[in-house]
């Protein structure tokens, strides 16, 4: 097999921003990211392009302009994990082996979980901002409405960026009040989960704008069938009294896939019990194999799974890889930092920063701010700063207010 330092399966934005990191600080090491995609996307510009804000170019770049300058870019999938040997079997039938593994491949989404989405996605009205493709399609329909019943889903945790399921139906109840038509449509938010959003402390901003706009909330809702011909949803509502089968007729479904973790990763040694990459939640080092790292959606901590964890985690992970690389334990710490801008209307954004445990982090002062209200430099910040930022800083390994905790003097 080919061989080399470091191999980083998978070239998203945790891959990217890991290369480029350990890149900077050991110029000439030899390291191979495995990505089959010739396309990168900024997946979180995708809730813009639905809000009609950006659009779908904004959120796309070619690979080969990002692979950073002395990485060598392996343009196939991965197809297994062989921890024991030390080797990653590629797509082609080839392996490649390594001296420290990170794996980044990012999580799965798991359309056909739900019977009949997958075939009406893009038609009968039901579209979704997860997708590059019909991002541009919720944006063409929130245009269209001017009457009728519009239904919002998210699925059980865990899901990337926990707040888009939400976002979306902020952006389009705004542009609906905007036109004049909010109180023509009959809008529901359905969430498999217990609270509106895991961290309480956002709650009340949140829910300010559900009476705002008149959502009819139900919370541990899943939306589990659709029937895209006859414009009809499925849920399953637990209450205190049992679960009960639901069906809403609709004229505009915006529905989230529940999200699971590749099945080259959960089918493998290096799994946890919840299919996920078993890694201890501070160094980001695998929980058995001490030459395996990783970060991103694929990981299996309790961070929300965000490109603004990947911006923390992908400097800890580099530390750290070099580090093993030497022979030496960790010395570089997470501390779960994630972060969901959750767009409450166009021009303001209530910006969820947290870490482990709920324990809120912002990064600007909290006056700034204004606590967990939204504000329009929230908004400045989503639309401006991030994408620049993505792009210019993370991904090239400018690591801006981001310097790792190193834990024992590396
Ligand atoms: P990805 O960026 O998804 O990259 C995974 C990569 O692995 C891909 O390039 C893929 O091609 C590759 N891959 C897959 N399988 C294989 C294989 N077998 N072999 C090799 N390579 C493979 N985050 C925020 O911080 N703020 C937000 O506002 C925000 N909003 C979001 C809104 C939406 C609608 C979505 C979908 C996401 C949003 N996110 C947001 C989340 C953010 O995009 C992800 O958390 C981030 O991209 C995770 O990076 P990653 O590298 O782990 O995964």
């Amino acid at each position: 097999p080919r061989r080399f330092n470091i191999v980083i399966a998978g070239g998203g934005a945790a891959g990217l921003a890991t290369a480029a990191s350990i890149l900077r600080r050991r110029p000439g090491i030899s390291l191979a990211i495995i990505e089959p995609s010739p396309t990168h996307f900024y997946q979180p510009g995708w809730t813009l392009v639905g809000g009609g804000v950006f659009t779908p170019e904004q959120t796309k770049r070619p690979e080969e302009g990002l692979i950073p300058a002395g990485a060598t870019w392996v343009r196939q999938a991965v197809a297994g994990f062989l921890p024991d040997r030390r080797e990653v079997a590629l797509d082609d039938g080839t392996t490649l082996s390594y001296d420290i593994l990170v794996v980044a491949t990012g999580l799965v989404l798991d359309w056909s979980a739900i019977p009949g989405l997958a075939e009406t996605l893009g038609r009968n009205g039901v579209t979704s901002n997860y997708r590059y493709d019909l991002a541009p399609y919720t944006w063409q329909l929130v245009q269209g409405l001017t009457r009728g019943t519009a239904l919002f889903t998210q699925p059980p945790m865990p899901i990337k960026c926990a707040g888009a399921p939400q976002k979306a139906m902020y952006l389009a109840c705004d542009a609906w009040r905007r036109r004049g038509v909010l109180t023509d449509i009959s809008v529901a938010f359905d969430t498999a989960t217990p609270a509106l959003f895991g961290v309480p402390a956002f709650v009340p901003a949140l829910m300010t704008y559900i009476e705002r706009y008149g959502i009819d909330l139900h919370l541990r809702s899943k939306l589990v069938a659709v029937d895209g011909d006859r414009r009809v949803a499925t849920f399953e509502r637990t209450t205190t009294e049992g679960t009960t089968r639901i069906e809403r007729s609709f004229d505009m479904l915006h529905a989230v896939p529940p999200q699971i973790a590749p099945a080259i990763v959960s089918s493998s040694a290096l799994a946890g019990a919840d299919g996920f990459v078993a890694v201890d939640p501070a160094t980001l080092r695998h929980t058995s194999f001490a030459d395996v790292f990783a970060l991103g959606d694929v990981a299996g901590t309790s961070n929300a799974k965000t490109a603004a964890a990947v911006r923390k985690q992908a400097p800890v992970v580099a530390v750290n890889v070099l580090a093993a690389l030497d022979g030496k334990a960790p010395v570089a710490t997470y501390d779960g930092y994630g972060a969901c801008p959750l767009t409450v209307e166009r021009g303001r954004i209530v910006l969820a920063e947290f870490g482990y445990g709920g324990k809120l982090e912002p990064t600007l002062p909290l006056w700034l701010l204004r606590g967990t209200q939204p504000t329009r430099l929230a908004w400045f910040l989503k639309e401006k700063i991030m994408p620049p930022l993505y792009w210019h800083a993370m991904l090239r390994g400018h690591e801006l207010m981001v310097a790792p905790r190193i834990t024992q003097g590396a």
